[in-house]
């Protein structure tokens, strides 16, 4: 079996909500969408969220340099079996980008590619892309047939403040993760208020999305100690992101690392230095599900915890392959993610695989993806085409 045709597309899809972070504000989401067909028909499809604020990748970016990463060289051979495929899809590497010393530009390009490639082996050869997981990395798989995603409350205001907190508590959420370091915001009220209104059983965890400074980031992060806080996430900018040594020591609450994690360079420089305690792994920031996986074994490895993240606008694309991922690796701290119905207007697939009550979700059990993608919804929002086999 081998691929015939490859070809990615920018996809532009509204938001249901304005999202607001301390270092981003969006009402659409441009998306980079592959999809790859093999010689018996099969087709497969990979999806990458590029943020410039993330990994330095635009839209534009993104699909120019799969264009110009010589795809049909890489992926110009037979694959007997899936595992030829996992192993085909794990050696594809875009095209260098000068002066990325991290090794990242490109990351949500590449995961586009690399799960069209998985999809589509994996509809052809009857694997679930859990597969991929018992493949690369066997310590880490353990299937499990549900999972329970975290609620998540960004910057509501009014009366919404006291809504989002009650819908979650009232729903069965276990796990809320709440976004702070907004200009303007009183983090420890807004905290204080939320961890009123959740009750004291709820998990709490906060992003800051870089918005303290090296100078101050112990002190905030102390004064929100008192609301039992399981981490901590980016505190400050990837650039000062080395104070964080010296941070940890004065703290006690667990650092999560997200925008100063987004590959292997990273990783590893984040265990040399006691960065943090936990790696936010997105499968769109990371690269894909196969470098995802490797993460985690890193993080394991040096006894750090990890959880699964997500990318704001994503379609059922990556919200299956995450689901997959979430099911089938084993001590995730937390997964984020299939938010689809609530967040997308559209969600690109035949079945709607958003989150149920309380965030509970149940594993997809089918081939590939195991979502059916309808390309004339993907024909719809999609504002460029270029081929790449
Ligand atoms: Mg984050």
């Amino acid at each position: 079996m081998r691929i015939v045709e490859l070809e990615a597309r920018h996809v532009r899809i509204p938001l249901k909500r304005k999202m607001s972070h301390a270092s981003h504000v969006r009402t659409d989401t441009d998306n980079v969408v592959v999809r790859c067909v093999l010689s018996d028909g099969a087709v497969g499809y990979g999806e990458g969220v590029p943020r410039d604020y993330v990994t330095g990748e635009t839209i534009d970016f993104s699909v120019d340099l799969l264009k110009r990463s010589d795809l049909a060289k890489q992926l110009d051979s037979d694959c007997a079996d899936f595992p030829a495929a996992v192993h085909l899809a794990e050696k594809i590497r875009l095209a260098p980008v000068p002066g990325d010393d991290r090794l990242i530009q490109g990351n949500a390009a590449r995961c586009a590619v690399e799960l069209a490639v998985l999809d589509a082996f994996g509809r052809s050869f009857g694997e679930p892309m859990m597969k991929v997981t018992e493949l690369v990395a066997p310590e880490l798989y353990k299937f499990r047939d549900r999972v329970q995603y975290s609620g998540i409350i960004t910057n509501p205001r009014g009366w919404k403040k006291k809504l989002y907190p009650f819908v979650y508590w009232i729903t069965g959420f276990s796990q809320v993760k709440i976004k702070v370091g907004m200009a303007g915001q009183d983090d420890v009220k807004r905290i204080k208020g939320f961890r009123r209104w959740l009750g004291r059983k709820v998990d709490i965890r906060v992003d800051a999305n870089e918005g303290w400074s090296p100078g101050d980031v112990a002190g905030r992060i102390r004064e929100l100690e008192p609301f039992n806080l399981s981490s901590i996430e980016q505190p400050v900018k990837h650039e000062e992101v080395a104070c964080l040594t010296e941070v940890r020591k004065q703290i006690k609450t667990p650092i999560m690392l997200d925008e100063s994690l987004c590959g292997e360079v990273d990783a590893e420089r984040a265990v040399k230095h006691g960065l943090c305690d936990l790696f936010n792994i997105r499968l769109s920031k990371c690269g894909g599900f196969i470098p995802s996986l490797r993460l985690a074994q890193l993080a394991k490895r040096h006894g750090l915890a990890y959880q699964l993240g997500c990318q704001v606008g994503e379609t059922a694309i990556l919200s299956a392959a995450g689901r997959h991922f979430a099911t089938s690796v084993t001590d995730l701290r937390h997964s984020e993610g299939s938010y689809d119905r609530h967040l997308v207007w559209e969600r690109l697939s035949q079945e709607d695989i958003t989150f149920r009550r309380g965030g509970w979700s149940t594993a997809i059990i089918g081939c590939g993806l195991g979502v059916t993608i309808d390309p004339a919804r993907v024909d719809w929002v999609s504002k460029r085409k270029e081929r790449l086999i």
